[in-house]
C-alpha cells in the first residue's frame, strides 16, 4: 500500500492502517507540516486512536458584528470564499463548545513509526505503483491532471494567510469572526496563550501591527502580545465545492482504473472536512482494499 503525501491525512491513513506496512511518498524535502494554526477537535477520537492525548476545554466563539446576522453571514462567506452563500458559521450571540485540542507537535508525533520516503513524487506510471493499492492525499486537480483526467470540473480556491503571536497571562479558547469587507482579518483566535489570526488578504500593515489589531479585537492590551510569527500563505485556504456528480464519478474512475483512493479535504474537495471525519474514512479505504470485488454502489454513496 502506498500513501502519497505527508500531510495530516497521509500520517493519518498511515498510523490507521499500520498493520497493513503502508510507506509514504512525499514530494517535500521533510516533513511538510502545512498546517499552521493550533488544531482544535470535535472529538478525542484522532487522539485515542493515536494514542496522543488531547486537553478538552470548552471554547467560546462569537461573531464582531458588522451590519445585521444576515449581511455578516453573507460577507463572511463572500470574503472567505469569493461567493455569497449563508455561512453558519456567523452566530449572533456567545456560543460555548466542547473542543479537544491537540499538542502543538501533532504533526511530528503522528510521523514517529511511519516510513516516508521523501523527495518522492507520485507517478501513476512508477513500476512501484502497479498492482499497489494508493491512497491519495493531493488535491484532486493535481491528481486528475497526474492521471490524465479530462473530465473534470472547473476547480475554485482562494488563498488565504496565517499569523501566530503569544499572549501572556493567558489560558483562553476562544474564536471571533470578523465579517467586515474591509478587515483583512477573517477570525481571531486564542488557544491557550496562543493566538491565531487567519487572513483573507495579506495585510498592508506589519505581522506585528496585525498582531495589535487582532488583540484589541478581544480586547488584549497589545504590550502582553509578543512572539510574533512570520505571516505565512495558505494557497488552498478556502475551497469552493464542486458538484457531488463530478467528484463522485472522478473518484469511482480513479479507483476502478488505477487503485487510487482519495483521502482528505484537498483530495477529496470537500471544504469542511476536518482531521476527526477522516477516520470513518480510512476505515473504509481499508474494507475496499481489503475486498476482491470493489462494491461501486458503496463508494457511490459515500
Ligand atoms: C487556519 C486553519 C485552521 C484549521 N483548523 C483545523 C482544525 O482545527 N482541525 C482540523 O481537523 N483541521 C483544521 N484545518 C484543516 C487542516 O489544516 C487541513 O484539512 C489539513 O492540513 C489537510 O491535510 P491533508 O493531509 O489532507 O492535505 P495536505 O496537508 O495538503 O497534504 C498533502 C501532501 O501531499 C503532498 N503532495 C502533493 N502532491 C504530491 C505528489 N504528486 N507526490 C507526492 N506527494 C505530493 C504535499 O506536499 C502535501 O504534503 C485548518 C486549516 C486552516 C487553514
Amino acid at each position: 500500500m502506498i500513501i502519497v503525501g505527508a500531510g495530516m491525512a497521509g500520517l493519518l491513513a498511515a498510523r490507521m492502517l499500520s498493520h497493513r506496512k503502508p510507506v509514504v511518498w512525499e514530494t517535500q524535502k521533510a516533513l511538510p507540516n502545512n498546517h499552521s494554526a493550533v488544531l482544535r477537535f470535535r472529538t478525542s477520537q484522532v487522539g485515542d486512536i493515536l494514542g496522543i492525548p488531547f486537553k478538552r476545554v470548552n471554547m467560546i466563539k462569537d461573531t464582531l458584528h458588522w451590519r445585521n446576522p444576515i449581511a455578516d453571514s453573507l460577507a463572511y462567506s463572500y470574503k472567505n470564499s469569493g461567493s455569497y452563500r449563508s455561512d453558519r458559521s456567523v452566530t449572533r450571540g456567545l456560543v460555548s463548545e466542547e473542543r479537544f485540542i491537540a499538542p502543538p507537535d501533532l504533526i511530528s508525533q503522528m510521523a514517529e513509526g511511519v516510513k516516508i520516503e521523501f523527495g518522492r513524487e507520485y507517478d501513476p506510471n512508477d513500476p512501484h505503483v502497479r498492482g499497489s493499492n494508493v491512497i491519495s492525499t493531493i488535491p484532486m486537480p493535481a491528481l486528475m491532471e497526474l492521471l490524465d483526467y479530462d473530465m473534470g470540473p472547473d476547480f475554485n480556491y482562494r488563498e488565504g494567510w496565517t499569523l501566530t503571536a503569544l499572549v501572556r497571562d493567558c489560558d483562553a479558547y476562544v474564536s471571533l469572526l470578523v465579517p467586515a469587507p474591509e478587515d483583512p482579518i477573517s477570525r481571531v483566535s486564542i488557544t491557550g496563550n496562543q493566538m491565531i489570526i487567519e487572513l483573507a488578504r495579506e495585510p498592508v500593515a506589519t505581522p506585528t501591527g496585525t498582531a495589535w489589531d487582532a488583540a484589541r479585537k478581544l480586547g488584549i492590551e497589545t504590550d502582553v502580545v509578543y512572539g510574533v510569527g512570520e505571516l505565512r500563505r495558505q494557497t488552498y485556504n478556502k475551497i469552493i465545492p464542486i458538484d457531488d456528480e463530478s467528484r463522485k464519478r472522478f473518484m469511482l474512475w480513479a479507483t476502478n482504473n488505477c487503485h487510487v483512493y482519495s483521502l482528505g479535504r484537498f483530495a477529496t474537495w470537500r471544504p469542511g472536512l476536518l482531521l476527526d471525519d477522516l477516520v470513518k474514512d480510512v476505515r473504509l479505504i481499508d474494507k475496499w482494499t481489503r475486498s476482491s470485488g470493489y462494491d461501486m454502489a458503496v463508494h457511490a454513496a459515500r
